[in-house]
């Protein structure tokens, strides 16, 4: 496996748009990597010998930050033991998570129960986050 530097920039920019996304309210350690061979991004917790794999290779676009939102949700926050049993990103008014959804060529964040669209995938942590004064 190669650093995630070495992947190409189109998938590190999905990275770095979607996993803050899942970072709140408290960051999860995780070691980010990249395997070329398999076109994957594999996940892990520091000392944790398992890893979640990501095939990357055949998309792009909405479809690639809703794949990985997605991904990062069910298979990687939802095992983490930094997140263990938390709803994340967490549905305001709710108790459950929200899903990754596209709408009108874009990525959301929306509740499952009545499709309401919560926020644009890479502006959830934002909205948490206090206006600067
Ligand atoms: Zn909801």
């Amino acid at each position: 496996m190669a650093a995630l530097s070495e992947a190409p920039s189109a998938v590190q920019a999905v990275i770095e748009l979607v996993l803050p996304d899942l970072q709140v309210p408290t960051p999860v350690d995780l070691v980010v990597r990249w395997e070329p061979d398999g076109e994957t991004v594999w996940i892990s917790e520091p000392g944790d010998t398992g890893w979640a794999g990501f095939y990357a290779g055949d998309t792009c676009g909405t479809d690639l930050v809703v794949g990985f939102a997605d991904w990062l949700q069910e298979q990687v926050f939802a095992e983490a033991g930094g997140a263990w049993g938390e709803a994340r990103p967490g549905c305001p008014g709710h108790p459950h998570p929200t899903a990754a959804r596209e709408f009108q060529g874009a990525g959301w964040w929306v509740c499952p129960r009545d499709m309401k669209r919560i926020a644009k995938i890479g502006d959830f942590a934002a909205l948490l986050r206090p206006a600067q004064a």
